[in-house]
């Protein structure tokens, strides 16, 4: 089959689920949230959709190979205590209480210390993000004791931390500019490049401002499909902000290719402050700012920008921001490029999970009969089926 990348309409907050061709799958933050709004009305049901999409292991628990989690957000992780499985994996329980289902094998996690550093600097951790932390310490725990790391323990530590704390992780540490395609031990056809967080800056100030910004990983995915290495380039940067960009155009304005993309997920669910230091809703001339605009600027022909939010309204609200979507419309317009929202597909009122398939000629664009078969959740009896047919 060929690699799929699945945006879940999640609101506000991120969902994103990459199947490669041989059905390996990474999950990239989840924002599982209720299945009802707050009458009580049933909306898209981003748990079941989930469910229906990952694989099934000969215990018949559901599974991802890998779970990034870009940064500790309740919108990036919502929902991670309550459907995923945390500890070892002699814990499972099999037998879960009625009414609940088996609970979601990570089988490796990728984590990064120096985001939660940074983010814990500026805001308690919610519930979720303490959980997953608690876990990548239990798993780097493990490899500390024993040097190797099975399935349900694994995991990938994105970016060194501060005083040589992660200094003695060696095979399991992944540095800023480095390429790894090893997926749960396993080499796959997608190599990915960390672009972020920003190593620790030795001017404290500055290391201050990267602690205010929103960090997060970003990575560069590049696909290969049918022989063809770069099929497509997928960039994907969790809620990074502007100072971030800036930092990331400083160090690659040399470089470009490492910020390319075919498929770009908007920073922070198409925020303003992706883009500006000034504020959209009370600025009379709010500026962008070239550098962080340049580093989003690097999608290729035909590429593809995705908002992963609540419909964009032309009004003062951030994010979504209006004025974030016509700035990304300007950069796709040189490149005769598509701009979407996951709010929005097929429509407003009962939005689908929107899928990319990628072939050979890159990201093929999420047609009404691929995001149709999602199975909306909207409505009662709806029948699902999974998203993919391979
Ligand atoms: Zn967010």
């Amino acid at each position: 089959m060929k690699p799929t990348i699945t945006f879940f309409p999640v609101g506000n907050g991120d969902m994103t689920l990459i199947k490669l061709g041989d059905k390996t799958t990474i999950l990239a933050d989840i924002n599982l949230c209720s299945s009802t709004d707050q009458d009580g009305n049933q909306i898209f049901d981003a748990t079941a959709a989930l469910r229906e999409n990952l694989e099934t292991d000969a215990h018949d628990r559901p599974y991802v190979d890998a779970f990034l989690l870009t940064h500790p957000d309740q919108d990036h992780c919502r929902g991670l205590k309550q459907h995923f499985h945390l500890g070892p994996m002699s814990d499972y329980n099999f037998d879960p209480p009625e009414g609940k289902e088996l609970k979601i094998v990570m089988r490796e996690i990728w984590s990064s210390p120096m985001i939660f550093r940074r983010a814990s600097k500026n805001h308690p951790l919610c519930e979720d993000a303490r959980a997953f932390n608690t876990e990548a310490r239990r798993r780097v725990k493990v490899f500390r004791e024993c040097s190797t790391l099975s399935q349900g323990d694994r995991i990938l530590i994105i970016g060194k931390d501060e005083n040589g704390k992660t200094d003695d992780l060696g095979s399991i540490l992944i540095k800023v500019d480095e390429v790894f395609s090893k997926i749960n031990g396993t080499a796959n056809d997608v190599s990915i490049r960390v672009l972020a967080p920003i190593p620790v800056q030795e001017v404290s100030e500055e290391e201050e401002r990267l602690s205010k910004n929103y960090s997060s990983v970003i990575l560069q995915y590049t696909f290969s499909v049918a022989g063809q290495d770069d099929a497509c380039l997928f960039l994907s940067g969790g809620d990074a902000g502007v100072y971030i960009w800036e930092k990331l155009w400083d160090r690659k304005r040399a470089k470009t290719d490492d910020l390319k993309y075919d498929l770009l997920l908007t920073p922070h669910h198409c925020s303003w402050h992706a883009l500006s230091h000034d504020s959209w809703s009370q600025s009379k001339n709010p500026a962008i700012s070239q550098d962080a605009r340049s580093a989003l600027s690097q999608g290729g022909e035909c590429a593809f920008v995705v908002s992963s939010s609540k419909p964009i309204q032309n009004d003062k609200n951030d994010p979504p921001c209006w004025g974030a979507k016509q700035e990304y419309l300007s950069i796709l317009s040189s490149v005769e490029g598509q701009f979407f929202c996951t709010g929005e597909r097929p429509n407003q009122e009962a939005p689908e999970p929107m899928v990319f398939k990628i072939s050979a000629q890159g990201p093929q664009p999420p047609t009404k009969q691929s995001t149709s078969v999602g199975g909306a959740a909207v409505g009662a009896g709806s029948t699902r089926e999974p998203l993919h047919h391979g």
